[in-house]
């Protein structure tokens, strides 16, 4: 029986791992992640066979160039996973997706830069809605099988969240950008 990861609609077995307090990860999407960040440990392979991409799926972007997006994807996991409307959740998204716009929109090369900045201010943010479910790529993208013929990479997975999310909520971050993070 598998069941939608209520931030990025992949469809996993049950699963008894724990979860985050609160970036909205299903058990088993949660685990998944935490498989890539730490390795080692726990085996993943029968999670990776039992699980699948969702039936709604946006167009796959094309890779990006020379940005550094490979260190994106954790940026990207956590604005998909953007869980409830407690003010940690909303703080989440908001400084992960401003590290996800310096470096896509080539105003910064420096990683974690734009989170440390928008870090100095506190309870400014709000709650962005997220886009649909399918409308982006999922993490589980980037493994075969499940409905996966061609594996992603982590960057067209950074870059598919970051536009999801820019589609809705354009004017919205270029504006903390300039405010909260390159504004002294
Ligand atoms: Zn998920």
């Amino acid at each position: 029986m598998l069941s939608p990861c209520p931030g990025c609609g992949a469809l996993f077995p049950p699963c008894d791992g724990a979860t985050h307090r609160y970036i909205g990860a299903s058990a088993g999407c949660w685990a998944l992640f935490n498989w890539s960040v730490v390795g080692g440990g726990i085996d993943v392979t029968n999670l990776i066979a039992q699980s699948r991409i969702p039936d709604d799926l946006a167009p796959i972007p094309e890779p990006g160039d020379a940005l550094p997006l490979d260190s994106l994807w954790g940026d990207a996991y956590g604005v998909q996973h953007h869980g409830g409307s407690s003010p940690q959740a909303i703080q989440s998204v908001a400084l992960h997706l401003l590290n996800l716009h310096g470096i896509i929109s080539g105003q910064t090369t420096r990683p974690r830069w734009p989170i440390e900045r928008a870090l100095r201010i506190h309870g400014v943010f709000h709650k962005l809605n997220p886009p649909a479910i399918g409308r982006a790529l999922t993490y589980r993208h980037l493994f075969p099988g499940g409905g996966v013929v061609t594996p992603v990479t982590h960057s067209q997975y950074a870059v598919s969240v970051y536009e999801a999310w820019m589609t809705l909520h354009r004017s919205v971050v270029e504006q903390w950008y300039e405010r909260y993070v390159v504004s002294e």
